[in-house]
């Protein structure tokens, strides 16, 4: 069995291609390292099983030859972050879009079994109810939202049209080890955990009452796990891990102070994926609880040690863009 994972040495792929060497895959990593790291895969390096192609996948024919004779395709590879996504709409088009639509014309010449996406909960927006459904109304507010999106509505279009068998699993905030990011002022976790190593104040937006259904990355790679090798297909699921958590909360779990920063625009109260249809359907449901993943975190937080250490000031210069185009 082999698999192709692009992406692979990020956050999320990384975790992917555990579970998937775990259980006796052969696996193709695919990634430009422009934000993935090799350290993510390092505990692998003797691992003969594993093979990592230095690639993009804007450059279609850099990539053909890796799929062949492969059997299950995980798309991760794409740019995160909501502020580069303003100010770097082009990047973010063609590694989101163009990337996704290389990936399925490249895939479909060959006979896989299926081809799992990572799209995401932002295409929601703000989102009409909790918890909210996969039929909920889609409301991208920044292009890194629409991109993704946009992945998704290809990848689903190359199922129906050229019976490529796709799954796409819209991904709730997700968290875990390996999720620091680089360099750019992004998700909750990477800023608040170097916050934390440098004994600074955790920036809390707004008044902290907002809540996010932050899910554990090993949940998510067993959900693309059980994705891939069920014979469902053509189906959008959201994966989330039953509950929603405030940032408050957050910040008690991981002990420290706190200072406010002002509430941004276009950001949601809360987060909270309706899991009905991925448990009745996958069978699959999160099985880390908030307090555990972030014992696990905090056990490795010598990860984040190199993060860049937000501050009120040098997040308000970062998100200027934010309040000028969103607000
Ligand atoms: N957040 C925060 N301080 C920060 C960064 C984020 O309090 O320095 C909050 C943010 O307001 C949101 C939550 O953490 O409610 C998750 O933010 P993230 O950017 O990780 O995810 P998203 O808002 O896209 O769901």
């Amino acid at each position: 069995m082999i698999s192709v994972v692009t992406g692979g040495c990020g956050f999320i792929g990384s975790h992917i291609v555990d579970k998937l060497l775990k259980e006796g895959h052969k696996v193709r990593v695919i990634d430009n390292l422009s934000t993935g790291r090799l350290e993510n895969l390092e505990h692998h390096k003797d691992n003969k099983n594993l093979e990592i192609f230095k690639e993009d996948i804007r450059d279609r024919e850099s990539i053909e030859k890796i799929f062949e004779g492969v059997t299950y395709v995980f798309h991760m590879a794409a740019l995160a972050d909501i502020v580069p996504s303003i100010q770097m709409p082009t990047e973010y088009y063609t590694s989101n879009v163009l990337g996704t639509f290389n990936v399925v014309e490249v895939v479909r010449k060959y006979n896989i079994k299926k081809l799992v996406y990572a799209a995401s909960s932002s295409c929601y927006g703000i989102a009409k109810s909790y918890p909210t459904k996969e039929g909920n109304e889609i409301s991208p507010q920044y292009p890194y939202a629409l991109s993704k999106y946009l992945g998704e509505e290809t990848v689903l279009h190359w199922g129906q049209v050229y019976k490529l068998p796709v799954i796409s699993l819209r991904l709730f905030n997700v968290y875990g080890t390996r999720s620091r990011t680089s360099g750019t002022y992004g998700a909750v976790f990477g800023v608040f955990l170097a916050q934390k190593l440098a004994n600074k104040p955790f920036t809390v937006v707004g008044d902290g009452n907002q809540t996010r259904d932050f899910t554990y990355v090993t949940d998510i790679a067993n959900a693309f796990y059980m994705a891939a090798i069920s014979e469902i297909s053509n189906e959008v699921f959201n994966v989330g891990s039953g509950g929603t958590y405030s940032i408050n909360r957050l910040c008690d779990l991981l002990g420290g102070e706190k200072v406010y920063i002002p509430k941004r625009p276009g950001e949601p109260d809360c987060t909270f994926a309706d899991i009905t249809k991925i448990t009745n359907m996958l069978k699959w449901k999160a099985e880390i609880s908030l307090e555990e993943g972030v014992k696990m975190i905090l056990e490795n937080i010598d990860y984040w040690k190199n993060a860049p250490i937000w501050t009120p000031n040098s997040i308000e210069e970062a998100t200027k863009d934010w309040f000028k185009y969103l607000g």
